[in-house]
């Protein structure tokens, strides 16, 4: 057993707020992630809460009501800027000791129980803004089966280049259009060229796209000039959420060579409101291995402790529901479901290669994980493998049939751990609903 599994992911331990005992519960008392969040409508301050059950505890009005101990209360100073950053750049004993703090006081037969209630506030009366001030944005590439299928779609004879086995692939995003789930995202304009086309039109894209993708906080600063050793690289990782990377593939197809992805990428992506921890993690690592054949990845890029436990677990879905099921009050369908632990590199693999160059990773960057597709026909992470880019249309359960996305589509992605002897926990919702384009 992993010396970082504690007392608070012991699965026995109930929480006093009711809705968190569910056993399908995204929020047990196990879970406890963060976000940064008010009353919906009120116009107060954002602050920083933690999720339990159906429930979020405003962190700094316990703080302030003297509720917190120490170091779980100095570990939110800065954080009233409406902001985790300074939570994040405190590193792997502040938010440990948060976590401790809030298991305890959140855990039945707590003593605290009658204090803290009045500083919980429903889910449901919540509205919700980015958990960090994101200074960059990175978006890696590393679910192997997606850049196949992909590089089959764009390059038939040469789907996988050569060095994809051997560099954590990515790009600089951009972090100013990152917004928060439950942000409708408008279709973006672009320039296309249709295949029998001789020149290229300003048009709406109509190959608009998800991608189903873990956002990765960073933690601790590393200096200017500092590579980050892979056995130090989880030090500079702070939590997981959910995160969409909204892809325009018409666009993308035209402009990307030869520098990659632009303006098919940066018109808008959405994150999850919650950040789970890499504590609340820790039950669902799993050993990192390459398929048999594959090269084992260079030294400042391997460690013992990645070899032993740096996978990750996580099953992670991808939800839509049309206008017209909006319309006759159908739920979202489940298009695919795969798991985190088919990506080809692991987190702290990311933070290592990101840095190797002495690049200076802050508190609140986001390390997307590029999209997440499973080995199987069908786990495809963006609609543009589910169709075959867009020779295979999938067909939703009331008939309508689906390629990219329409106006009025709502995605949504899901993920959550699970394993024998542990809570489930969630990373709960990332939602977006595509607005139609500008007119010009
Ligand atoms: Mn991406």
């Amino acid at each position: 057993m992993s010396p970082l599994i504690d007392h608070t992911h012991d699965a026995q331990q109930q929480s006093w707020v009711a809705s968190a005992n569910a056993l399908d519960a995204d929020f047990p008392l196990q879970n406890l992630p963060l976000a940064i969040c008010r009353r919906a409508g009120s116009g107060e301050a954002w602050r920083p809460g933690a999720a339990i059950g159906d429930q979020v505890v405003d962190l700094l009005a316990l703080r302030d009501a003297g509720l917190l101990p120490q170091p779980a209360a100095d570990a939110l100073s800065g954080t009233e800027n409406g902001t985790l950053n300074a939570l994040m750049a405190r590193g792997k004993p502040a938010r440990q000791a948060l976590r401790q703090a809030l298991f305890a006081g959140l855990a039945a037969g707590a003593t605290q129980q009658a204090q803290w209630a009045p500083h919980l506030l429903a889910q449901a009366e919540v509205e919700y803004t980015l958990p960090a001030r994101i200074g960059d944005y990175t978006d890696f590439y590393t679910g192997i089966h997606h850049a196949t299928t992909v590089g089959k779609l764009f390059r038939p004879d040469n789907p996988l280049l050569p060095n994809y086995q051997w560099v954590p692939i990515g790009y600089h995003g951009r972090a100013s259009s990152i917004v928060v789930s439950g942000q409708a995202v408008r279709r973006p304009l672009g320039q296309t060229k249709g295949p029998d086309e001789a020149i290229p039109q300003l048009r709406p894209s109509q190959r608009l796209d998800y991608e189903l993708e873990l956002g990765i906080f960073t933690s601790q600063a590393n200096a200017l000039g500092t590579p980050v050793p892979m056995e130090q690289a989880e030090e500079h990782i702070f939590g997981v959420s959910l995160f969409n990377d909204w892809s325009a593939r018409d666009v993308q197809a035209w402009e990307y060579q030869p520098l990659g992805p632009f303006l098919a990428k940066n018109f808008a992506s959405t994150l999850g409101p919650w950040v789970v921890t890499l504590e609340a993690l820790e039950p669902f690592r799993i050993p990192f291995v390459r398929p048999e054949g594959d090269p084992q990845p260079l030294p400042y890029l391997d460690s013992a402790g990645n070899r032993a436990r740096g996978g990750l677990d996580l099953q992670m879905e991808v939800w839509l529901q049309t206008a017209a099921m909006r319309a006759q009050g159908q739920p979202h369908v489940r298009l695919m479901q795969s798991s985190f632990r088919h990506s080809y590199w692991t987190l702290a693999q990311l933070v290592a290669h990101h840095t190797i160059n002495g690049c200076n990773l802050q508190p609140g960057d986001l390390l997307g994980s590029g999209t997440q597709s499973g080995p199987e026909a069908g786990q495809g992470g963006s609609l543009l493998e589910l169709s075959m880019g867009g020779k295979q249309p999938l067909s939703l359960p009331n008939g309508e049939q689906r390629s990219f996305l329409q106006d009025g589509d709502s995605v949504q992605l899901r993920a959550y751990g699970e394993r024998p002897g542990f809570r489930r926990i969630g990373l709960g919702m990332c939602e977006g609903q595509i607005l139609p384009a500008l007119t010009r």
